[in-house]
């Protein structure tokens, strides 16, 4: 085990106790901008959302490590501005296990107690995920190493109610899912869906597999026509035909107030129905705008404090 040093006063809140006190959990996911005025407006959005006293704010890692650095950078602005717990999100792409492992170092020495471990992305222009030499091929074996070597670091792991689209069926992908929890996941974050059915469906069935994790939404504001139909086409995600219709509709007129109005409604009732059905928490994936998820927020009266689930 590689021994780290540790900041004082840091947030506390784990991953691998946040969820088991039966107190629901908000979390908002962030991506790192590219651009200075990027920077300025998140920083205004985090402003914004630690009104809403959210347990932790996670921060994406680009796609081929391409913001290595940049996200560890906002985890620390996490920590010092909006006084939450950061989440670093890490991916297998490109890495080593010596890399991999120095990495996670400089996360724990910044103050990072929490990790999105992920396999990643097959990188653009290639057919299939390669492992680089001495790298990982599996969100697993990172979770496995983070076990090993930072055995405090809380875990997240993905998964994904429509079936991580490499995956054979969703009954081998929830398999999939069941290693990463033994092998040390705390918590499962979902790929955003908009048929809550869906969800409490792979809900149902992971429980049935012996997944005794917590399972936590990912929600995505609806915004505009043009933002839900290309998440569509890329992933296939199930949108119910009668608020595609209403968004189309409101699209054609170039109506974007009506656009947004009708997608913050209906992802108000989503968020609503989940909260009905006692999920542990909700992430939201606010891609570093916080107007729409702080008009859903209000209106679903959401503070951390305020939802117990059963
Ligand atoms: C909440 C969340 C946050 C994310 N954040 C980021 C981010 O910050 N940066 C980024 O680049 N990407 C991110 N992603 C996307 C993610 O990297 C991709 O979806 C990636 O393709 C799969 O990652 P995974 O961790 O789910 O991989 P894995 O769990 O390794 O699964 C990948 C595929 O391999 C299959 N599989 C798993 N284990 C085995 C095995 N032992 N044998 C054979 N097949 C197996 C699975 O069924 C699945 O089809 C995120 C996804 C989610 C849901």
């Amino acid at each position: 085990m590689t021994v780290f040093t540790t900041p004082n006063a840091l947030p506390s809140t784990n991953l691998s106790s946040l969820y088991t006190s039966g107190q629901f959990a908000l979390s908002i996911e962030i991506f790192p901008p590219k651009t200075a005025e990027g920077d300025a407006a998140l920083r205004q959005a985090l402003q914004e959302f630690s009104t809403y006293n959210p347990a932790f704010v996670s921060c994406t890692y680009g796609a081929g490590g391409s913001t290595r650095s940049r996200t560890l950078d906002w985890c620390r602005e996490i920590i010092d501005r909006v006084g939450v717990a950061p989440t670093a999100h890490f991916t297998c792409v490109g890495s080593n296990s010596d890399e991999l492992i120095e990495w996670l170092g400089q996360a724990w020495q910044l103050g990072v107690r929490n990790i999105m471990a992920l396999r990643g992305d097959v990188p653009q222009g290639e057919t299939e995920f390669k492992a680089v030499e001495g790298g990982f091929s599996h969100a697993r074996q990172l979770v496995e190493l983070i076990r090993k070597e930072f055995p405090e670091m809380g875990i997240g792991v993905a998964g994904y109610p429509e079936k991580h689209p490499e995956a054979a069926s969703l009954e081998t992908d929830i398999a999939f899912l069941k290693e990463k929890i033994t092998a040390g996941g705390h918590a499962v974050f979902t790929q955003l869906f908009y048929d809550n059915e869906t969800f409490y469906r792979y809900w149902e069935m992971c429980l049935k597999q012996g997944i005794d994790a917590p399972i936590i939404p990912g929600v995505m504001p609806i915004t505009e026509y043009s933002r839900v139909k290309r998440i569509v086409e890329i992933s296939g995600t199930k949108v119910p035909a009668e608020l595609l219709e209403q968004l189309e509709a409101a699209h054609l007129r170039d109506d974007k107030a009506a656009q947004l109005e009708i997608g913050i409604e209906y992802s108000v009732q989503q968020c609503q129905d989940l909260i009905d059905h006692g999920v542990p928490g909700l992430h939201f994936y606010v891609l570093n705008k916080a107007h729409a998820t702080s008009q859903i927020l209000q209106s679903l009266g959401l503070k951390n404090s305020e939802i117990t689930t059963g």
